[in-house]
């Protein structure tokens, strides 16, 4: 039998999220059924709602950074048991099959991975709804544990900001001494300093404000740079073996490949669209740089970020909001005034219901 669930969404691209009242799908098998208990906002959910990547699908409910607790299993799930505390992060399904799902890297799946919200489901067809709800029901495949004792209200963002940072820096074989760039100090940036200072690298925050060089120093970075001063970006010309660039907005990389020694790499995680200005072959070619992209993690691998973070002590910065403040949430995000995650405490949307 389906669920009646209750969620904040978009309509279209112009309205508002507003409440409601939806069904999840009679759970499968393979199945976990999840009270959400918070859901981190990342920039993608308002990017996906307001059609910025011609993509939208309505109704939206957004939300790909879960946290909750299972309240039941299908028969065939092994893993998870009612009263267990997990995660769901950007995937909830995909073919399971080519050879990115056998490797344990969904998020290159050959038929592209089922998004947590507005992808049509693989059996059924109906739009997936994401984590600004009460309910999910999900794949044991496509759940993660909480590792015991990670605080879970700031371990939500791990699920795409933690693990489209983390996954980068470990395929690259980010190593203690490494020295490693991070450009753009927003809710990617700063847990790409946090990752990369665990992993030992030594790490240089670069940003073009002023006012960011205190509070880098105190997420973890080593020294800052302001990008947009001429004589410091001269000072570091062929000093790091990794760029993490997290800007999602176009921006002149020609720079920070410079500033990258021989055989160095420039990781973009955050730019889908086309570079521009262009890239110049010679900054690659005559010092065999790399320059590359990264999306997200498998499944395997979001999973060892949580046990990382737990291991390490880490964990995003957070502001807490109820679901009645995610119009405002938005509006905020999008000026860049958050530090630097909100995350929604989901027992709002049940007093919401009592009202
Ligand atoms: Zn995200
Ligand atoms: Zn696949």
């Amino acid at each position: 039998m389906s669920t009646p669930a209750k969620g904040y969404a978009a309509h279209s691209a112009e309205t508002p999220l507003a409440p409601w009242s939806f069904e999840r799908r009679t759970p499968r098998p393979d199945d976990v059924s999840i009270e959400i208990m918070y859901c981190g906002v990342c920039h993608s959910d308002l990017h996906f709602a307001r059609d910025d990547w011609g993509m939208a699908a309505y109704p939206v409910v957004p939300g790909h950074e879960i946290v909750g607790r299972v309240t039941a299993v299908g028969d065939d799930v092994t893993k998870y048991k009612a009263g267990d505390i997990v995660g769901v992060g950007c995937m909830v399904d995909s073919c399971r099959q080519c050879n990115s799902c056998s490797s344990g890297l969904e998020q290159y799946c050959a038929e592209g991975f089922t998004m947590t919200y507005g992808s049509p489901d693989r059996h059924d067809n109906t739009l997936t709804q994401g984590g600004y709800s009460d309910s999910v029901v999900v794949s044991e495949r496509f759940v993660v544990r909480m590792p015991e004792g990670i605080d879970l209200k700031s371990a939500a963002p791990l699920l795409c900001a933690g693990i489209t940072t983390y996954s980068p820096l470990k395929h690259y074989g980010v190593k203690p001494g490494d020295k490693v760039g991070v450009i753009g100090m927003g809710g990617l940036g700063h847990m790409g300093v946090k990752l990369a200072s665990a992993l030992g690298a030594e790490v240089t925050l670069f940003t073009r404000s002023e006012s960011k060089v205190a509070e880098a120093k105190e997420q973890g970075a080593d020294h800052v740079v302001i990008s947009t001063d001429d004589e410091q970006m001269a000072a570091i010309t062929e000093t790091f073996d990794f760029m993490l660039d997290t800007v999602p907005v176009q921006h002149d990389i020609n720079p920070y490949l410079n500033a990258l020694k021989p055989d160095g790499t420039h990781i973009l995680v955050g730019l889908l669209e086309p570079i521009d200005p262009a890239v110049s072959g010679a900054n690659l070619v005559f010092r065999r740089r790399v320059l590359a992209g990264s999306l997200i993690g498998g499944m395997p691998e979001t999973q060892e970020v949580l046990e990382f973070c737990a291991e390490h002590g880490i964990t995003c910065d957070v502001e807490m909001i109820n679901i009645d403040q995610i119009n405002e949430a938005w509006d905020r995000m999008q000026k860049g005034d958050v530090r630097y995650r909100f995350v929604i405490d989901m027992a709002s949307i049940k007093e919401e219901n009592a009202a």
